[in-house]
């Protein structure tokens, strides 16, 4: 006789934590699946090997969150069933029963669910421009992951450029841990700063933190820069600087940055894969510019036992996190009919924190105008090497007005990260030569797996189970 099925949460950071912290409350043991090696997700990501660094030298002013949410992990364990190094690469469509494709130390199998939590997070939004492949170019979060996980920075001298708070934050990070911040590229002018006084009445903390980052940024010498753009990565075989524009009262000025790695990002997007291959339902983001999974206030998707949680369903932090993980898992026993739960108290304060982030999304804008000046031979698709010039012919030559027909014809997002790195830019490249707005031009369709798997993993290797 087969054993029931039990609820699966994929993601082990703040979302899926709350979300199987609240189930197990309930009686229920979760089936919990993560990829990486440690429970905590992004934020809270947990040094490989302990390496002996306190909380507050990890995780700065988020050191008692942090270590709230990894004791609360610990403490479920012996009531979950928790299986780290575990990708989750697929999941059946709906008439095909609730099946995922898991592979874990190397060995496929198949899990069956009776309901899904998906907790999968976000990662960097990356954006094109001249030299961004060169080795020591870095995204902002892995070269804060760099930090958290393997106590290490990504050079001596590092430059930082992009929008979005992380900047700031991860580049005093690397001022404390001792590496030479050469410069903070904003590419976002000076005067979206403004939005951060709106901010200030609501959440003073958050302000005064960011004004703390870049006080002492200032102070320390380093060179902080708004309305940036990128025009080359120098040095051949390696980063040595970047040359860069940058707007200011007196007009355009050319200037050029010497370092031997470079961080740079814009905010972050959601990974929205399997919720794509489990058949829910999608809308536009105006505000983040993405499609996101259509849910209901607690995270019901349009698939019947699919609920989603955290960044992955729409970038808002990882306070905001915990508290959707949470409201899933209440909206899975509210669906089971065995929980009747006040909600109001969660989704106010996760109101609250939605409108705060609208007003650092207006603080720390996206540049819309990123590829009026990016030139034609600037790599787009790193997996596949199209140039931007390709996508542009392919567009031109195909009358292509939709990012898939873009896909099909010109091979963009077609490689192994299946447009995961590239798919925000082609996204805005193809609505900038339509002249429409972002969302116009559609949806890259996920594919399996949703991230690299090893080739060969089935044979021998493979076990099936429901
Ligand atoms: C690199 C990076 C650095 C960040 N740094 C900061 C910071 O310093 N300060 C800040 O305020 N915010 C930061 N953020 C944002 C913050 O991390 C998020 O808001 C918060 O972690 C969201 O929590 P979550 O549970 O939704 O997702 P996450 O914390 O991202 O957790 C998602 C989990 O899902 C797992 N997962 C995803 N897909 C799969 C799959 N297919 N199979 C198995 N497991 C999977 C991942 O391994 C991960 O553990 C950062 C984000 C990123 C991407």
């Amino acid at each position: 006789m087969s054993e029931p099925l039990q609820p699966v949460i994929v993601g082990a950071g703040p979302a899926g934590i709350r979300a199987a912290e609240r189930l197990v409350r309930s009686g229920l043991r979760p089936i919990v699946l993560d990829e990486g090696q440690r429970a905590g997700g992004q934020i809270y990501r947990r040094p490989l090997i302990d390496d002996g660094r306190s909380y507050r030298s990890r995780y700065g002013s988020g050191a008692g969150k942090a270590q709230r949410l990894h004791q609360a992990f610990e403490a479920l364990l012996p009531a979950i069933d928790y299986r780290p190094e575990t990708l989750v690469w697929n999941i059946s469509a709906p008439e095909r029963g609730n099946q995922l494709d898991i592979l874990s130390s190397g060995v496929h199998r198949q899990i069956g669910f009776s309901q899904l939590i998906l907790c999968t997070g976000a990662t960097d939004r990356v954006l094109p421009f001249p030299g961004w492949t060169t080795p020591g170019v870095y995204t902002l979060g892995a070269s804060q992951t760099a930090l958290k996980a393997q106590g290490c920075t990504i050079g001596d001298r590092v430059a930082f450029m992009g929008s979005g708070p992380l900047l700031y934050l991860v580049a005093w990070q690397y001022m404390k841990a001792g590496a030479r911040v050469e410069a903070v590229l904003d590419t976002a002018p000076l005067a979206s700063k403004r939005h951060l006084l709106s901010l200030a009445a609501h959440a003073p903390r958050i302000v005064a933190l960011g004004l703390f980052y870049g006080l002492q940024l200032q102070f320390a010498g380093v060179k902080v820069r708004h309305g940036v753009r990128p025009e080359a990565v120098l040095g051949k075989g390696k980063v040595e600087g970047l040359r860069y524009r940058r707007r200011t009262l007196k007009g355009e000025r050319v200037e050029t940055v010497t370092c031997d790695a470079l961080a740079y990002g814009f905010a972050l997007r959601p990974e929205t894969q399997l919720a794509d291959l489990a058949g829910c339902r999608f809308r536009f983001d105006e505000r983040d510019r993405v499609w996101l999974p259509e849910r209901d206030a607690l995270g019901r998707t349009s698939r019947t036992d699919v609920y989603v949680a955290g960044d992955g369903s729409g970038i808002a932090g990882a306070d905001a996190a915990e508290i959707s993980g949470e409201l899933a898992a209440v909206a899975m026993l509210q669906d089971q009919g065995n929980v009747s739960t006040d909600v109001a108290r969660l989704l106010a304060s996760r109101e609250a924190i939605l409108r705060e982030r609208d007003i650092l999304e207006r603080a720390f804008p996206f540049p819309v105008d990123w590829f009026e000046t990016v030139p034609d031979e600037t790599t787009l698709c790193r997996c596949e090497e199209i140039s931007v010039a390709e996508a542009r012919r392919a567009m031109t030559a195909g009358s292509i007005t939709e990012i898939n027909r873009l896909k099909a014809l010109s091979r963009v997002g077609m490689g192994r990260c299946q447009g995961r790195m590239c798919s925000a830019a082609a996204t805005e490249l193809l609505s900038g030569a339509c002249g429409v707005p972002t969302g116009e031009v559609g949806r890259l369709r996920a594919q399996a797996p949703v991230k690299p798997i090893p080739l060969g993993f089935g044979g021998g290797e493979l076990e099936a189970r429901s």
